[in-house]
């Protein structure tokens, strides 16, 4: 959903505030993540004395398998993201890092920037729980449920 933001690009001082949910669908797009609650997005776009920024915290939660143990849980992530909103950019490499937004056409898709900002932000591997046991190599049991003591004998 493209929200104009000509006032707050034109006008310093102004502060637009954003309170939106990603939608089902549009979460739905995402491959590789199943989610378990619509993604909230809460922030603000402000101007200050010519200077726009994009402010938010995004919210969601994931159905994930362990990295380990591969149960399956719910586990909620929170990010809090701030974007430089220009109108253009002076060069393509002046946007290394993503932090700037482009208000093509004086429009930004708040929605798009959270749902990419969320997944960049996820860690890599997701655990059930800190010290989360794993499989058990030998039987293949979730060792955080079963003491199989196959591993007994061994130092692991
Ligand atoms: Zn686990
Ligand atoms: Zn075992």
């Amino acid at each position: 959903m493209l929200m104009k933001i000509g006032t707050v690009l034109d006008v310093p001082g102004t502060v637009v505030a954003l309170d939106l949910c990603v939608s089902e669908e549009r979460l739905a797009q995402v491959q590789g993540y199943v989610f378990d609650s619509p993604m909230r997005v809460v922030g603000q776009i402000a101007n200050h004395a010519g200077a726009v920024t994009l402010e938010f915290r995004v919210t969601a939660s994931l159905r994930v398998a362990c990295d380990r143990c591969l149960k399956e849980t719910v586990q909620e992530f929170s990010y809090a993201e701030t974007h430089i909103v220009v109108r253009r950019l002076v060069s393509e490499d002046e946007d290394e890092d993503g932090s700037y937004v482009l208000a093509e056409g004086e429009c930004i898709d708040p929605e798009e920037i959270a749902v990419t900002d969320f997944l960049l932000e996820l860690p890599t591997k997701i655990l059930c729980k800190e010290d989360c046991k794993g499989l058990c190599p030998v039987c293949g049991c979730n060792r955080n449920e079963t003491d199989c003591g196959c591993m007994k004998d061994q130092t692991e």
